[in-house]
């Protein structure tokens, strides 16, 4: 049954919200919850477009449904645009518009495309790897528009290949499968090497991390550059070098690597040569962070700067309090290891920790550590990971470049 009165595609299934349901919508944040939910008219498939109707009637604009997740919904639009292959074009164009130099710099090739809810996108992610492509699909409307997304992504990005990286454990929840695999042109070489600002990488799109490299720590990592010049720096979790090779870069007279993971050591090593980088610049240390920091402290080692860029300690709500007794514990460490004047780059990524829960973090570790520290900058997500203002759940990667005297 359709409400009368109303804008409505021909044929399109609908979903009707429960009273004052709308309001998020009307602010254009784009999840509907199951909860928010009155009925639905039709059955619509997996990742089918529906119309999304306020109880009083009022038309909302256009989703992808998804019958077996949380997120019932995720909205393509706000009005009555169609969506259609020339809507996904459109939105794509306007996503590579807002990168273009000087938002981005034109010769760096390891590049975020499409992020997702932020470029109106939900569910999907596009990186660009030199001439490669990555995409990344997390909602079933991504998925049900996949061959078209991957068609008019070929068509505006001169690209050799697109290789799909969706094995993802959240695609359960959409009712999807994981999937992996080449959609498109040429199958990437096992590495490919990216420019970042001057810097070169090797990526491995197969079995990196993401879709192979953490691009959003691109400015964080120029700025360690910028700060680096005959410093004593110790990178942790430092996974394939992302930091190293900049402070190296940047001149840093030592750096010392420190991740568990022998694989991505051997990867940021490779990372390191291919920058012309001397060997006794470096060394790598495959140890857990938690522990190797305390063995530096007894060793009364000490560190000119300190990057601590960990992985996701809050996964979900409920690991707000654990997450931040773990930030606390090494920025408190961290901070003893750096001599007087040192600087201390430290991160969290994990969206569920609030900017101000962080800074307290800080603030507390520095109480601990028995060290006055002034924050200098605050830092986040490279522009390529921009955040839809009505969407701040878009925001997720938070640092502080501290001092410590
Ligand atoms: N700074 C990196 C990204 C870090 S990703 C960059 O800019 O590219 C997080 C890294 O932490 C991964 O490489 C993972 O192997 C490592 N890691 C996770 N837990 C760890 C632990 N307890 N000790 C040491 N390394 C750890």
């Amino acid at each position: 049954m359709e409400l009368p009165g109303i804008r409505t595609f021909a044929g399109m299934k609908q979903i009707i919200l429960k009273p004052g349901r709308e309001k998020s919508l009307k602010r254009l944040h784009p999840w509907v919850f199951s909860g928010a939910i009155h009925k639905v008219n039709g059955t619509p498939s997996s990742g089918e477009t529906i119309e999304v109707v306020s109880a009083t009637g009022d038309f909302l604009g256009c989703g992808a449904w998804s019958p077996q997740s949380q997120m019932s919904a995720r909205m393509w639009s706000f009005s009555d645009i169609l969506i259609d292959r020339d809507f996904f074009r459109r939105k794509i164009e306007n996503a590579l518009a807002l990168r273009e130099p000087p938002v981005i710099d034109k010769d760096t090739t390891g590049v975020r495309l499409v992020h997702s809810e932020s470029d109106g996108l939900p569910g999907l992610t596009v990186d660009r790897y030199g001439d490669y492509l990555v995409c990344q699909i997390s909602s079933t409307g991504a998925e049900y528009w996949k061959d078209t997304l991957v068609e008019v992504l070929h068509e505006l990005i001169p690209c050799k290949g697109i290789f799909e990286r969706s094995d993802l454990s959240v695609r359960k929840k959409e009712g999807l499968r994981e999937s992996f695999g080449l959609l498109w042109g040429e199958e990437p070489p096992e590495v490919i090497e990216i420019n970042e600002c001057g810097r070169k990488y090797g990526v491995d799109i197969r079995s990196g991390h993401k879709t192979g490299f953490y691009l959003d720590q691109r400015d964080s990592r120029s700025m360690v550059g910028d700060c680096s010049q005959d410093r004593d720096v110790l990178d942790c979790f430092s996974y394939t070098g992302g930091f190293a090779v900049a402070a190296l870069a940047g001149g840093a007279r030592h750096v010392t690597l420190l991740d568990s993971s022998g694989p991505a050591l051997e990867r940021a090593q490779s990372n390191i040569l291919l920058n012309g980088i001397a060997t006794e610049k470096y060394s790598l240390m495959e140890a857990d962070v938690f522990q190797a920091i305390r063995k530096f402290r007894a060793e009364n080692r000490q560190f000119d700067l300190i990057i601590l860029d960990p992985p996701k300690f809050v996964e979900s709500r409920n690991q707000i309090d654990k997450g931040a007794r773990a930030y606390k514990d090494i920025n408190m460490i961290a901070m003893q290891l750096l001599k007087p004047g040192g600087l201390l780059f430290t991160f969290s990524c994990s969206g569920h920790m609030e900017d101000a829960l962080f800074q307290k973090i800080v603030a507390d570790a520095a109480i601990d550590a028995h060290r006055e520290v002034k924050i200098l900058r605050w830092l986040s997500q490279a522009p390529d990971h921009p955040v839809i203002a009505s969407f701040p759940e878009g925001k997720y990667l938070k640092g502080l470049m501290c001092y410590a005297l």
